[in-house]
């Protein structure tokens, strides 16, 4: 599965990587352009710079600089294409995902679960499957949603779904399809058995796991069991009825979470088509910036057990770190005799939403908690509070939401809290080292050949017709310069798209990475200049990759020859064929100057 370029570009195209990021950190114009603090180093003065017009952004203390992908990524912690679905879906673009670049072996994991999906469905259909059809009934289920959700039936039988699926699928593919367990003699079984079946569909609408209700309840076994953990199926990532709530409404108002399968099922059954519930696990991280992607309106619908108290305060943590001010949450507690499902067959939706439109925001339910940490008529209680509530505040991202949080809970508590917030601690950012091209050495070489390809790229900015240089053609094959074949290739091919969108086009991480800092330098540059400086730096390239001996020997001359270099230096000159007396000479000084 893959997205293409064109769509990159367009999508680059309609976001605006000042809304992108001013939605996430609090930014202030000046100028041209826009500054605020870096969300990735601690920052004390505003370090951090938006150019509207490049669409980039660079940090000036830490260096982290990209276009919007690239802060998406960096910031939330998302893959590529977790970065490109959130963006795409902020400003409402459907991806068109193309699946011809899928792996075989992929396709064929795939697979097997869309043959098990067919099967589980014709089941319930069929005579065994009444007990199934029953329950659904029971609980108000119409075929139309048992259809939009792909229900089906396991039979009460140890090999019913094997003995459907293994001619056709090679040992490997049962086992990682996570549909089967293996006995003792090493023959399969269908994990799951006397079952209401719920196919579990990524955001694409693809089937990468299931999970199964049992119908006799006078069976030991658990009342839901799910697929385990497979190569398609990510627990903390994924969202049951999510691919359903978008497909039913392309532009989520806003998402309902909730704890089961059925409660899913029976909402949308009423006229509630946006409520999603994890699987087993609680709400992680990934979860909550997954659901961000697609409304900045959530409400967790919880039981009003400790076990839901649980989950509800585990979900307000993880959001924690990545909750903006224009984000909204709100909570719902059922009382013991209800679940959303059994809420709303009830009571019907209106009496549903208006209990969704009363539910407790987050800002209170956090306020509540830090009322019940002591006593707070007490100073030793209130400065208790004041430490638990400066703990979470710490958490917070959001400047807004860290000032409006710190005074709340300063009037709550008696006490100024500013000051008294820890900063918090940036997230963990991959430094992408230019690893493929670095050059061997000191660092004080490194220094200059990586100033030597920002400006080789500056240059290309400013004159992408230089990719058509005769130049590139001594680039050896196999030096470490060759990945910048990757900048010709990208600047002959698309010489009209803008710098945040060449980017894209590069796909060694490192070179991205000094593409970026290329495009932070404000070089002021006529073409003819730049012609010349790209002619100076791929000299300077060539001259260090291409012969390397020469390029040491005049280090050597020059008496800036470290004593790594001096080694290198001397095993070339020891691989030669055939020695002539400057090479021998050159040996001598070599071990003899050694210290
Ligand atoms: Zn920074």
């Amino acid at each position: 599965m893959y997205i293409p370029e064109d769509f990159i570009d367009k999508l680059l195209e309609t976001v605006d990587i000042v809304d992108v990021i001013g939605q996430r950190i609090n930014i202030q114009r000046s100028g041209s352009s826009f500054t605020g603090l870096c969300p990735f180093h601690p920052d004390k003065k505003p370090s951090f710079s938006i150019n509207q017009q490049k669409q980039f952004y660079h940090c000036w203390s830490c260096k982290a600089s990209g276009n919007a992908i690239k802060f998406i990524r960096d910031y939330e912690g998302l893959d590529f294409i977790e970065a490109v679905e959130t963006l795409a879906s902020s400003v409402n673009l459907e991806i068109p995902y193309k699946n011809t670049g899928a792996p075989k072996t992929e396709q064929v994991n795939y697979d097997i679960l869309d043959r098990a999906v067919n099967f589980y469905e014709d089941n319930l259909k069929s005579t065994q499957g009444t007990s199934a059809v029953d329950y659904l009934k029971n609980r108000n289920i119409s075929g139309l949603t048992a259809k939009k959700f792909e229900l089906g039936f396991a039979f009460d039988k140890w090999d019913a779904l094997y003995n459907e699926v293994k001619l056709s699928f090679d040992q490997k593919t049962l086992i990682d399809s996570g549909l089967f367990k293996e006995k003792k003699n090493k023959e399969f079984y269908d994990r799951l058995r006397n079952r209401l079946i719920f196919p579990i569909r990524n955001i694409r609408g693809k089937h990468i796991g299931f999970g199964g209700r049992r119908l006799n309840d006078a069976d030991q076994q658990a009342k839901y069991l799910n697929s385990p953990e497979t190569l398609l199926f990510n627990k903390s990532n994924e969202l049951y009825g999510l691919f359903e709530a978008r497909r039913e409404q392309k532009k989520l108002d806003a998402l309902v979470v909730v704890e089961g399968y059925m409660d899913v099922i029976g909402l949308h059954e009423h006229g509630v088509p946006n409520a999603v519930a994890t699987m087993g696990t609680a709400v992680t991280s990934r979860h909550l910036a997954k659901l961000l992607r697609y409304t900045s309106n959530i409400f967790f619908a919880f039981d009003g057990d400790e076990a839901g108290d649980k989950a509800a305060w585990k979900a307000f943590e993880n959001i924690l770190p990545i909750l903006r001010e224009d984000t909204r949450i709100k909570y719902v507690f059922f009382d013991k005799e209800h679940d959303p499902d059994s809420y709303i067959r009830a009571f019907g939706k209106e009496a549903f939403d208006d209990l969704l439109k009363h539910g407790l925001p987050l800002s209170q339910f956090f306020l509540n908690r830090v009322k019940e940490v002591d006593d707070l008529t007490t100073i030793e209680g209130r400065s208790k509070a004041a430490a638990f509530g400066a703990r979470y505040i710490g958490k917070l991202r959001n400047d807004f939401l860290k000032a409006a949080f710190t005074e709340e809970i300063s009037k709550l508590c008696g006490m100024s809290l500013s000051g008294m917030i820890e900063q918090t601690a940036p997230p963990p950012i991959n430094p992408n080292t230019p690893s493929s091209i670095e050059a061997k050495g000191n660092t004080q070489d490194n220094n200059i050949l990586t100033k030597t390809i920002i400006l080789l790229i500056q240059s290309l900015l400013v004159n992408p017709v230089l990719a058509q240089h005769k130049l590139w053609e001594r680039i050896p094959q196999d030096s470490p310069i060759a990945t910048l074949n990757e900048l010709q290739s990208t600047f002959h091919n698309s010489s009209s798209k803008n710098p945040s969108q060449l980017m894209e086009y590069i796909s060694n991480e490192g070179l991205k990475d000094l593409f970026s800092q290329a495009m932070v330098g404000e070089l002021q540059m006529s073409p003819s200049d730049a012609e010349q400086s790209f002619e100076d730096c791929m000299q300077i390239l060539l001259k260090n990759f291409e012969n390397r001996e020469e390029w040491l020997k005049s280090k050597y001359n020059a008496g800036s020859i470290s004593q790594a270099e001096r080694i290198e230096f001397q095993q070339l000159i020891l691989e030669k064929e055939t020695l002539d007396a400057t090479d021998r000479q050159l040996l001598q000084q070599l071990s003899a100057t050694r210290d």
